[in-house]
């Protein structure tokens, strides 16, 4: 998000009381910025093929129905992976035709849903296709019929990146069909050529640390196999590659890089005939769509030193930033401190944790990041957070997920001069509503 922006916005937020006792942290999302990705998104598709694009955003991203039905309202459909995640798409209107399911443990009944309501749907195995011939018997020889598409996943095997619990394309990843082990390329061509409704091959290289050229040489190798397949069977079986998303986002400053039409041009060049026009194309990015967008703000409780070290006391910890806290040098985020009035702080910095409200040691957010000496009162912002951080709540120590708060904020250009408007995403979970989830109706359930 730009820094001027994201500066009014938290002003904004502690000005209108967004940040209290009872809640003390919140989340805010740009939404400005979230549109802004997605019209980047499609004009770097557009510059490189004339062919159609599905844009299918990776609910998991930013599993939040408004944020759906604003990136559906933008031109974007919706990549799920779970009948939660569908059910988030149909809630905020993306239409099954521009929804797919992917996921590598889909249920018969799954399946039987995703095809009744005419989602696409990409199997991740040779097993899943045989179960998809049993429930679409009828659909053989009519390739033509309004059926929803299928395609088969790929694993290229072309190695990981820097982190490994998200690089989907290694040897023994569990994802997909692996294109490299003994016999498989002959049985992927086969099993094509024997379902004319198979006209979709899917490859999802992996997600933040793969690099660029990586994932370019994963689609390139799919593309060959379409090629290949197209040519043995004499036309075009396989009509649209699905090229799943990961491109990486960049957790160090605010720039956006790479780009959205820098990751498309090095396709076109790796795989040119992907582009001329006659495959259709779908993307499921969704770090590169949010993460840019989002903030947490948490008020600072204590401030308190232990062994020499300044030590933050905040609510913002590992139930919404679990990846960080987990593996902090993975993901590192970057962090602006405030003032009580949500204005910049200034001061010399000072080397300090910023840990979170959760009973473990671990539950920081940075060790020893140079920040102006935070007071109680205070407040942090953790930068980068609109993907996989408050929309992927952890419910360690039955901490309540927090609100999330949409903002547009008017340029000084137009007369705004602070003027931000805030809009709930989501309210804060109520302690009633963790009562319930924690089997509050079973109380006596154990009790002899
Ligand atoms: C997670 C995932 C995505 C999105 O990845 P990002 O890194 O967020 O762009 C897309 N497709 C599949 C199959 C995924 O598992």
């Amino acid at each position: 998000m730009a820094s001027d922006r994201r500066d009014q916005a938290v002003h904004a937020a502690l000005a209108q009381g967004l940040l209290t006792e009872e809640q003390p942290v919140a989340a805010l999302l740009d939404t400005g910025g979230i549109r802004a990705s997605a019209t980047a998104l499609k004009e770097a598709f557009a510059a490189v093929t004339d062919a159609p694009v599905l844009h299918a955003f990776a609910v998991k991203a930013a599993p939040l129905v408004p944020v759906l039905a604003l990136l559906h309202s933008e031109g974007l459909g919706a990549e799920v992976a779970s009948p939660g995640e569908l059910a988030l798409a149909r809630a905020a209107g993306v239409p099954a035709a521009r929804t797919v399911l992917d996921s590598p443990a889909k249920s018969a009944g799954e399946l039987h849903e995703a095809l009744a309501l005419g989602v696409a749907v990409n199997a991740d195995n040779l097993q899943e296709l045989a179960r998809l011939d049993a429930l679409a018997p009828g659909r053989a020889g009519s390739p033509e019929s309004a059926a929803p598409a299928v395609g088969l996943r790929v694993n290229p095997q072309l190695g990981g990146g820097s982190i490994g619990a998200l690089s989907t394309a290694t040897a023994t990843s569990k994802f997909g069909v692996g294109l490299r082990d003994a016999g498989a390329r002959a049985l992927i061509v086969r099993a094509v050529l024997d379902r004319p409704w198979l006209t979709r091959l899917h490859i999802h290289t992996g997600s933040q640390g793969i690099p660029l050229p990586l994932m370019a040489r994963g689609v390139r190798a799919v593309w060959e196999l379409a090629e290949e397949i197209n040519a043995v069977a004499g036309r075009r079986r396989i009509d649209t590659v699905d090229i799943g998303g990961g491109l990486p986002v960049n957790f160090a400053s605010d720039e956006h890089t790479p780009s959205f039409s820098a990751y498309a041009r090095l396709l076109r060049e790796e795989a040119p005939g992907l582009f001329d026009g006659g495959y259709g194309l779908v993307t499921e990015f969704g770090r590169a769509l949010l993460a840019k967008h989002g903030t947490i703000l948490s008020r600072v409780e204590y401030a308190k030193t232990a062994g020499g070290r300044p030590i933050a006391v905040t609510h913002a910890g590992v139930q919404v930033a679990a990846r960080t806290v987990y593996d902090p040098e993975s993901w590192p985020l970057r962090i602006r401190a405030y003032d009580a009035e949500g204005l910049p702080k200034s001061g010399p910095a000072v080397a300090q944790d910023i840990a979170g409200p959760a009973c473990f040691a671990g539950d920081l957010l940075a060790e020893a990041r140079p920040l102006p000496l935070l007071e109680p009162g205070d407040v942090i912002a953790v930068l980068d957070t609109g993907a996989y951080y408050f929309s992927s709540p952890y419910g360690y120590n039955s901490l309540p997920r927090p609100a999330v708060h949409g903002f547009t904020a008017a340029a000084a250009a137009d007369g705004g001069g602070g003027a931000v408007r805030f809009t709930t995403v989501r309210r804060a979970q109520r302690l009633d509503e963790i009562v319930a989830e924690s089997g509050g109706a079973y109380a006596a359930a154990l009790l002899p």
